[in-house]
């Protein structure tokens, strides 16, 4: 039988960015429910490497990678993959990706995902606090594992 609820935010997904954003609804006091079919962290999340990778801000979409498309897309061997009968669907998402590709959107892009990576090494505890140390010798990844 079909059930109803009300709750003021439905986050979908509980990989990391859901989790994390439901984690800070719920401190903020908002009433959040996490709906997912699959355990939580159970998608790319499970296989995170955990580096807070501040160098990684260059966007996908850049032009080096608008220059490969072609060749990404009808060479066979391609790390590229995708269904030609989808094409009609997916043509907004391939045009939106073409224009962020172009230099200026990828500039601002890269710029935007820098400071969200030197947010990330922050809140962590980097820049000297919590025991992290700073300066050019801090260590890029934490080595973390399960002891039990
Ligand atoms: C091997 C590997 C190593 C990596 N290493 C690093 C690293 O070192 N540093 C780094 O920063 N990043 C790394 N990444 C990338 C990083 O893990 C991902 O970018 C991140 O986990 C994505 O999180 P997510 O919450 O967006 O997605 P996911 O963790 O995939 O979560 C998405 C969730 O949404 C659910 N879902 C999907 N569709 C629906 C739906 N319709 N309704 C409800 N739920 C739905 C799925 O079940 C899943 O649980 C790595 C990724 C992999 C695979």
């Amino acid at each position: 039988m079909a059930t109803t609820s009300s709750v003021e935010i439905a986050v979908v997904g509980a990989g990391v960015v859901g989790l994390a954003t439901a984690l800070r609804l719920a401190g903020e006091g908002r009433e959040v429910v996490l709906i997912d079919p699959n355990e939580p962290g159970s998608g790319a999340s499970f296989g995170n490497a955990g580096t807070i990778a501040e160098y990684a801000c260059m966007p996908v979409g850049n032009p080096g990678v608008l220059r490969a498309l072609p060749k990404l897309l009808l060479d066979p061997d391609s790390p590229f993959a995708w269904r030609w009968a989808a094409l009609f669907q997916l043509a907004p998402w391939l045009v939106r990706f073409v224009r962020q590709s172009f230099p200026e959107p990828t500039r601002a892009n890269a710029l935007a995902l820098a400071g969200l990576l030197a947010e990330a090494l922050a809140g962590l505890g980097g820049n000297g606090a919590g025991g992290w140390p700073a300066g050019p010798d801090a260590p890029q990844w934490l080595p973390v594992h399960l002891s039990a």
